[in-house]
């Protein structure tokens, strides 16, 4: 089969491969739909730390049918034509990071991690352990449950950090497919959400995906813009996912203020003498638990959410240079390579 992989120079090539056929407890993907995340731009442009060595197989938004088991795999655990979601990471699977679903942060061994370490699902077929599987729901799409497998999980998990935020405003920093995603989350649990973006097209998907305000700190003061639209009191919630304003984050941030961070590198820094008065509780996030990404799609389906208008663009393996020739603009929009049935 030909699959994508990044050499690390700005292009994308495909690559043969052969077709994977699956050992004691793993399973074979047929590929239906893979989503293109934000940091797959970091091996793609051969960032530092970043360099997936031009072997693997890029894609870490897999979505798919189950097209073969291996031994040892029970009818419980994957059925051969079953729709599924993946979690693109897996551990040791006995530590207790692994045992409370959180694979990435596994305590005995770096996880391997689709895309970087394991090979991902920018190909017709993956191998993926049955245990990384999540049943994808009737109602949803495979490029939904691609989504929710990376980028959507990631505002998901993001917000699950923040608590309870119904009937609060929460301020969404960048609009871009994450972004997005949480305003969309924030507003269909019941929060009044202020999106951040200094992009005209981004702010007006944002108005689309359920944002009350928007706001383009081109063009106003954002400490005084939020000032103005919360009686002076700041944001109750900020949700930072652009990576580039951790600063502005803080600026808008209220008393008893909560802010979550995920967007990368996400600078932060502040004076504790400056803010202690203000009782603030700062944190970051790592994509989201293998139960959360699970119980995302549950409520994607829930609450009717718009998940596949997050995709502005679909391509096909072919297209693989010029579809990431266009993300690594990173105007607008999210892609997905979608397969043939
Ligand atoms: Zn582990
Ligand atoms: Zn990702």
């Amino acid at each position: 089969m030909k699959a994508i992989v990044f050499p690390g120079d700005r292009t994308a090539v495909l690559k043969e491969f052969p077709d994977p056929v699956p050992g004691p407890g793993e399973v074979v993907l047929r590929m239906r739909a893979s989503g293109m995340c934000g940091s797959d731009l970091h091996f793609y442009r051969g960032s530092v730390g970043f360099a997936a060595g031009g072997g693997t197989i890029q894609g870490h938004e897999p979505c798919g049918e189950v097209h073969a088991v291996g031994p040892g795999v029970t009818e419980a655990m994957a059925k051969v034509g079953q729709r599924v979601m993946v979690h693109h990471y897996w551990g040791c699977q006995t530590c207790r990071r692994c045992r409370s679903g959180w694979p990435q942060m596994c305590e005995t061994a770096p996880a391997k991690t689709m895309s970087a370490t394991a090979h991902g699902g920018h190909a017709p077929y993956a191998l993926v352990p049955a245990h990384t599987l999540l049943p994808l729901p009737d109602e949803l799409s495979f490029k939904a449950g691609a989504a929710v497998g990376c980028g959507t999980g990631t505002a998901w998990g993001g917000i699950k950090r923040l608590g309870e935020i119904a009937d609060t405003t929460v301020v969404v920093f960048g609009q871009g497919p994450v972004g997005l995603s949480a305003t969309m989350f924030a507003a269909a649990m019941g929060a009044r959400v202020i999106a951040v973006d200094i992009d005209a097209s981004r702010l007006r998907r944002a108005r689309d995906f359920g944002a009350h305000e928007v706001l383009d700190p081109a063009e106003v003061d954002l400490a005084e813009a939020v000032g103005d639209l919360t009686r002076g009191r700041g944001a109750d919630v900020v949700l930072e996912t652009s990576g580039r304003a951790g600063q502005d984050a803080l600026d808008v941030l209220g008393t008893f203020g909560r802010a979550c961070f995920l967007g990368l590198p996400g600078e932060v820094r502040f004076s504790a003498e400056q803010h202690y008065k203000k009782q603030w509780t700062l944190m970051t996030s790592w994509t989201m638990s293998t139960i959360q990404q699970a119980r995302c799609a549950d409520f994607i389906v829930a609450h009717h959410l718009p998940v596949d208008d997050l995709y502005t663009h679909s391509w096909t393996l072919d297209q693989a240079a010029e579809a990431y020739t266009w993300f690594d603009e990173q105007s607008d929009g999210k892609g997905v390579f979608e397969f043939a049935e």
